[in-house]
């Protein structure tokens, strides 16, 4: 039951690691327990003078996972529901993501409690700026870059830019920050970057055979929880690619059709309404209920914990494709591992977003601005050698198992044998042992 579930996400990113790394035997265990906790946690306690006229606090964190492989990168989040361990587990994510993608990047992430909704353009302004400049001695365009996530845009990132330029004067600031407007150094395609690497990795999984009697994402049917960045473009990018995009939410509320939604009509409904709920022509589903519905195709792009233990068992897709951050819940995860449900996780389906955000830097350090063909055809190629490269690992560990659990015997690792990888875990123990890799390779300080 959800209610005996631990849904703390930061327990969750550190149990995800624990269970890779047992198929990791040879690593030091010191080596993952260091390798399972940010390196630092900055909270910060700000106000701002609001446009009402009175004085309004705010909570905000920023983690900074790893810099083994390379700067901190990872998101910024305005969201009420932001709390340190949320923080933490997203930063923790970051590393194993970027480590996936091979991107010379470590981990991070960042969030103001708040909710911008309900705040004026002037005081997110206010907010963003105070924030950065409360962090901005952590930041940096070879430290910690912070990106866009939940509630957070490309202009917000264009205040980021500015506020940390104004106080670190003098030098080529734009890679502080990705996810700029393209007129202030941001990448062309970063914006649609998540959303069309997860329909890449989609296409490879089916090329590559795990989608029974499937052979193209043409016709096949897809539920999407979550339309604001991410979910909204891979409605349009699913659809353009042939698919049926059958139902669709956001916090307002969800919509169903069987026969397929108009991908560009829902996003025209939302811009006049605020929200895809109501459209004109399509069934009313619940949020709860949408993530039931039958179809080829689950993405989930909202928030963490989606699918649970009390709601798993009720899924009808043969494929989850995790475009948002921790959707599924270990418990819900073993659940799908023992079914025939495809599932491909967050750290390799959504990592298409942090891949252009790297193109981003790159264009940012050489004064540079690719075309969006240029920018699209690269991150094609990062999605599909590291969708390649965790589809490898999962043979490796799956051909390997005996020969695994007898050296953990021999080490006297301890838990539960072995069984088979999911996609997850062999995505989580490839980045633990490129992480690692370069940790054992640099030498632990001092
Ligand atoms: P966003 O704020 O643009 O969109 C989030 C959407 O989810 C909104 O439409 C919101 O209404 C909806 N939502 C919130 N709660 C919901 C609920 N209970 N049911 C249905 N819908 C709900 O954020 P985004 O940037 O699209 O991020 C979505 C997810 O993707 C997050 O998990 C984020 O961490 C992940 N992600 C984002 C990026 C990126 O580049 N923006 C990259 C990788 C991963």
């Amino acid at each position: 039951m959800a209610d005996e579930e631990d849904l703390n996400p930061y327990r969750i990113a550190q149990r995800q690691t624990d269970e890779a790394a047992r198929f990791l035997p040879d690593l030091d265990p010191g080596l993952i327990e260091f390798l399972k906790k940010p390196d630092r946690l900055t909270t910060v306690e700000f106000p701002i003078a609001s446009s009402g006229g009175e004085v309004m606090n705010f909570v905000g964190y920023r983690a900074l996972h790893s810099r083994a492989r390379g700067p901190g990168k990872g998101g910024i989040r305005f969201h009420p529901d932001v709390t340190a361990d949320e923080v933490r587990a997203l930063a923790t994510w970051m590393t194993w993501k970027c480590a996936v993608v091979d991107l010379p990047f470590g981990g991070a992430k960042g969030g103001v409690v708040c909710n911008p909704k309900e705040l004026s353009a002037e005081d997110v302004r206010h907010l963003t700026r105070r924030f950065v400049a409360e962090l901005h001695h952590t930041l940096g365009p070879f430290t910690d870059i912070p990106a866009p996530d939940v509630g957070t845009d490309p202009k917000t990132m264009a205040i980021i830019y500015d506020t940390f330029n104004a106080l670190n004067p003098g030098q080529n600031n734009l890679g502080v920050v990705t996810g700029k407007p393209v007129r202030v150094g941001g990448s062309r395609g970063r914006v649609e970057a998540t959303a069309r690497g997860g329909l890449a990795v989609a296409r490879r999984v089916i090329e590559r055979e795990l989608l029974q009697e499937t052979s193209s994402v043409e016709g096949l049917s897809v539920a999407i929880q979550g339309f604001g960045n991410v979910g909204g473009i891979a409605a349009l990018l699913f659809e353009e690619a042939g698919a049926k995009i059958i139902a669709a939410s956001d916090s307002g509320g969800g919509i169903y059709d069987p026969d397929g939604l108009d991908a560009t009509a829902v996003h025209d409904h939302k811009k006049k309404t605020g929200s895809v709920a109501e459209m004109e022509g399509s069934q009313a589903v619940s949020g709860d209920d949408l993530l039931t519905l039958e179809c080829d195709i689950l993405i989930p792009a909202a928030l963490e914990n989606q699918i649970r233990s009390d709601n798993v068992e009720s899924l009808q897709t043969r494929m989850v494709l995790e475009l948002a951050n921790g959707p599924t819940t270990p418990d819900a995860a073993a659940h799908l591992r023992s079914s025939d449900v495809v599932v491909v996780p967050d750290i390799l389906a959504n990592a298409g977003g942090v891949t252009v955000s790297y193109f981003e830097w790159v264009q940012n350090n050489r004064n540079e601005q690719w075309d969006e063909d240029e920018v699209n055809e690269r991150l094609e190629r990062v999605m599909v050698r590291a969708t390649d490269a965790v589809l490898a690992k999962h043979e490796e560990i799956n051909e390997s198992l005996d020969r695994l659990e007898s050296q953990r015997q021999e080490l006297d690792r301890g838990g539960d044998p072995l069984e088979p990888a999911d996609l997850r875990m062999a995505a989580f123990a490839l980045a633990i042992e490129r992480v690692a890799e370069v940790v054992m390779d640099r030498g632990i300080w001092p």
